[in-house]
């Protein structure tokens, strides 16, 4: 990775009661074989069992999670705009918004602006390039996702 225009640090700070990230209608959401493992586990469940209730798979075969049939939207998110899984939630998630669409160009980062009030908040503070780093390459990896267990 050549040296980002992200690496100095991004000021950011996520908004509690927020959740526009994770309250859109038919977004997808990557899984890596890390999540299988630590969210069925933290369910009691077999990773098996958790794929076969919670996740499905995209026309590609990779593994995503399942989204509501009433309104096509997270089945973790809460009424309250919470996720119910938030300790837990994959890493694509807690990635956001240090996606590599994200940062890719001005372009695409203004429209994140737009759409993330962390990054425009007073509370904002410096996340540093390392750590950004660290959330590009998670996303990344849940991107490449998993198609068998
Ligand atoms: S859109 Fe930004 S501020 Fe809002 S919940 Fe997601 S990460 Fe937090």
């Amino acid at each position: 990775m050549n040296r980002p225009w992200w690496i100095t640090g991004v000021k950011f700070s996520c908004q509690t009661g927020c959740g526009k990230c994770c309250d859109e209608p038919g977004g997808i959401v990557y899984l890596s074989r890390h999540d299988a493992k630590r969210i069925s586990s933290s369910m009691g469940m077999s990773v098996d069992d958790w794929l076969a209730r919670d996740c499905k798979q995209t026309y590609d075969g990779r593994y995503i999670l399942k989204s509501r049939k009433s309104d096509g939207i997270c089945i973790y998110l809460s009424d309250e705009k919470t996720c119910n899984i938030y300790q837990n939630r994959p890493q694509q998630c807690a990635a956001y918004p240090w996606w590599s669409e994200n940062l890719a160009t001005d372009r695409s980062w203004q429209q994140t602006k737009l759409e993330c009030p962390g990054l425009t908040a007073e509370d904002a503070i410096i996340v540093d390039g390392n750590t950004i780093k660290i959330h590009v390459l998670a996303d990344r990896q849940s991107t490449k996702g998993f198609k068998q267990w």
